[in-house]
């Protein structure tokens, strides 16, 4: 809070962030922040030994984020080579920021897409009403790009990244067990392995949390959605002229209606057309057939825009993939274990923001391990870094959840309303508020806008605080 007084700042730190929702001190916030940043090669005096568990996006950007300031990290993962499942994924500028301090731009650069815009279109006819103006808006808002690349070249950027900073990766090493008390792990051989701290982001399958939390299985949410996951050659669709308008430029494409929408981008430098198409199914994924995968996926979008269905009618081979999420956690971490990504705040893909929340993850367990001064205060790192993202990621996920809601109306009165709001993004005209979650000034802010170190600092802040109370 600002003290009250004659009212004159006399430099730029004795302003201070207002506790609500504004940007009036926007402009000043370079001048403010004097906190040194993870990424500033500074570490606190304490270097670890750190395993980490799964090489996916979360596991890497954490391995990357810890290396960077200087502790040793071994990466355990099981499968024989680095894979990750579909096509495309988004970069949001909270994530790409972030990744950029991490030193990952070079790496990024040369596959990268940036999107001029998202267009929200009616499903029947490809009308667009909804319209996020994503460059070169969100890079001068928000200090960073909105990107699109193909996943396996994000997780191969990451991966150099992460071998060039020294990290060790063991590939084709499954962990069977954790020691949560004494930092160690049990892998498919018998070997036990040790370090400082174990941070497991293995997935929303995660075997570390089932360890966490003693032994108990918290079933997987199920919202009764699945995706269809396809590629088009982006060739192909260039002979045909109405398909071809869809790729002049750059952007995302969403066409959205009845409990289901369909994601569009192109990625891999151009070259290939990512959709993924959430859609009601509430089946048991073991008797799906994959032999029908291509007919049920043009069957359920059926009737919509025509532009659409002759682009599915160029899919050869879409995956179905079951939408899951995991339940809300209250603990990510135990004695030397912390769990994070998916492995803790697994959710629904209506933001694009799960592997945006894991590379978050990393950087704040970084942020938060650099104000240790000895291994004694690891536990008040780690549940600094777990109450600051447990809070982060729950307010995502009902970001998602919501988002799958204002995407899905079925026609009538609410998608009415929700598309007249739109109207004057689409319009050019200035608005204060939006249905469309990429557009909408105050839900920007907040999704792309955050900063996980300063949360992290800030809660640190407040500990020490109390500490120095307690002892006068
Ligand atoms: C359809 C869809 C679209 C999405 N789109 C976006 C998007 O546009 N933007 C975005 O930010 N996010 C998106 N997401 C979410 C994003 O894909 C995930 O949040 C992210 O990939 C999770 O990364 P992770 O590293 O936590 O987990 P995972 O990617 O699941 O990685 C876990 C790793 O751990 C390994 N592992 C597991 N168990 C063990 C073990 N016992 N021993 C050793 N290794 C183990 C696995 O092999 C794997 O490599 C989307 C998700 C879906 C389903």
């Amino acid at each position: 809070m600002p003290r009250e007084g004659h009212g004159v700042a006399q430099s730029p730190q004795t302003l201070r962030m207002p506790s609500y929702p504004s940007n009036c001190l926007h402009f000043a916030k370079s001048l403010m922040d004097t906190t040194s940043r993870v990424t500033h090669s500074e570490t606190g005096p304490v270097l670890l030994d750190i395993i980490v568990v799964g090489a996916g996006l979360g596991g890497l950007a954490t391995a990357v984020a810890l290396r960077q300031v200087g502790h040793k990290v071994t990466v355990y993962e099981q499968s024989a080579e680095l894979k990750e499942v579909g096509a495309g994924i988004q970069i949001p500028p909270n994530s790409t920021r972030l990744l950029f301090q991490l030193g990952l731009e070079p790496y990024l650069k040369p596959y990268v897409t940036e999107p001029e815009s998202l267009l929200i279109r009616r499903w029947q006819n490809g009308k667009i009403i909804g319209k996020a103006q994503l460059r070169p808006n969100f890079a001068k808002t928000f200090d960073a790009p909105y990107y699109v690349i193909h996943r396996a070249d994000f997780l191969s950027a990451l991966s150099q990244r992460a071998l060039d900073l020294g990290v060790e990766i063991k590939l084709g090493v499954k962990v069977v067990d954790y020691d949560p008390m004494r930092g160690g792990i049990t892998v498919a051989d018998g070997i036990h392995h040790s370090g400082d701290l174990v941070i497991a982001a293995d997935g929303i399958k995660s075997v570390a949390r089932r360890v966490l939390l003693g032994g108990q299985e918290i079933p997987l949410r199920t919202p009764g959605m699945a995706a269809y996951r396809a590629v088009v050659d982006v060739d192909k669709m260039k002979r045909d002229p109405e398909l071809s308008r869809i790729l002049e430029r750059p952007g995302l494409n969403a066409w959205i209606g009845d409990s289901k929408h369909a994601m569009t981008y192109t990625v891999g430098l151009g070259r290939v057309f990512n959709l993924v198409m959430p859609h009601p199914d509430a089946s048991d994924p073991a008797k799906w057939n994959a032999e029908t995968a291509l007919q049920d996926m043009r069957a359920a979008y059926r009737g919509w825009d025509p532009v659409l269905t002759k682009i599915l009618d160029m899919v050869e081979e879409p995956v179905k993939w079951p939408l899951l999420s995991g339940s809300l956690l209250t603990r990510w971490t135990i004695g030397q274990l912390v769990i994070l990504g998916d492995a803790a705040h697994g959710m629904l893909p209506y933001m694009a923001q799960g592997a945006a929340m894991a590379v978050e993850d990393g950087v704040a367990l970084a942020r938060s391990l650099a104000h240790i001064d000895s291994l004694e205060q690891l536990p008040d790192a780690l549940s600094i870094f777990e109450k600051v993202r447990i809070w982060r990621t729950s307010q995502m996920r009902e970001a998602t959840v919501l988002n799958g809601q204002l995407w899905h109306f079925p026609d009538g009165p609410l998608q009415e309303a929700r598309d007249t709001a739109m109207t004057p993004e689409v319009n050019g005209l200035p608005f204060s508020h939006s249905p469309n979650q990429w557009s909408d000034p105050t839900t920007q802010m907040w999704c792309y806008g955050y900063d996980t170190e300063k949360e992290i600092n800030t809660a640190w802040r407040n500990l020490r605080m109390r500490q120095i109370r307690s002892v006068l």
